[in-house]
């Protein structure tokens, strides 16, 4: 994975979820390469957003996420937040171009609705696997997440209650905060409301009701469970090691 692939897939949304909510609009980040006080360079001028495909087909997650949750989730939601968000690049383009930012309210919050539901889609999907589940077998994830919650159990136990206790619509996330070093876990409501504002996601588990509602109706916290058993921990493991490569 080169620089740009990780800022892309990783960092890409750790850095238009962390400058929502500051001053400086996400359009002129992004442009700018500006990303949360590194500047870098993203190459040739911005390109569309896409919906990533899927490594695995859409009900191999059977029967803890079942097929036409996966389906619905991953062509129309996601692929509604990926439209969203080209939209509301498209239109600040258009508003720079006129140099009327009377709207420039109304699209950045678009963007940050939309981006930090691609984003957080895009590390969705990379993070379940049909053969996950169990423990993470990397050692150096395993050490942060025992230095971090005190040892695997008491980590799981904390990010189950943490997801199902979102209010409303939202995330679980673990993350890494890079100044401590460590693992958290927090809560994003709807998704664009963060509160660590410098982390890197790792594991987010989608817990707004499309992601759950056909299979699990109200019982979310059956879903959380569930979701434990799909968890591809190789994939957090190298999410983990390329954040603290990059940013270490
Ligand atoms: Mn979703």
């Amino acid at each position: 994975m080169n620089r740009r692939d990780y800022l892309r897939s990783t960092l890409g949304g750790f850095a238009l979820l962390g400058t929502y909510g500051m001053s400086q609009s996400l359009a002129e980040a992004a442009s700018a390469g500006s990303v949360a006080g590194m500047t870098t360079s993203l190459g040739a001028g911005p390109e569309q957003y896409r919906l990533p495909q899927l490594a695995y087909s859409y009900d191999a997650l059977e029967p803890h996420i079942d097929a036409q949750t996966m389906e619905l989730h991953h062509s129309i939601h996601h692929q509604g937040y990926v439209n969203g968000l080209n939209n509301a690049l498209e239109k600040l383009a258009e508003a720079r171009d006129r140099n009327d930012f009377a709207l420039v309210k109304h699209w950045s919050k678009e963007i940050g609705f939309h981006g930090a539901g691609h984003f957080l889609h895009e590390i969705f999907w990379d993070v379940m696997s049909p053969d996950g589940g169990g423990e993470p077998g990397d050692a150096d994830l395993r050490r942060a997440i025992n230095a971090s919650f005190g040892n695997f159990e008491k980590f799981k136990a904390h990010y189950i209650a943490a997801s199902g206790a979102v209010e409303a619509s939202g995330w679980g996330i673990l993350a890494w905060e890079p100044f401590g070093d460590r693992l958290v876990v927090f809560q994003a409501e709807k998704h664009q409301n963060l509160s660590p504002m410098v982390t890197v996601p790792l594991l987010p588990i989608d817990v707004w009701e499309h992601a759950y509602y056909l299979r699990y109706q109200n019982r979310r916290g059956d879903y959380v469970r569930a979701f434990m058993n799909v968890v591809d921990w190789d994939a957090v493991a190298r999410r983990y090691h390329e954040a603290r490569r990059m940013l270490g």
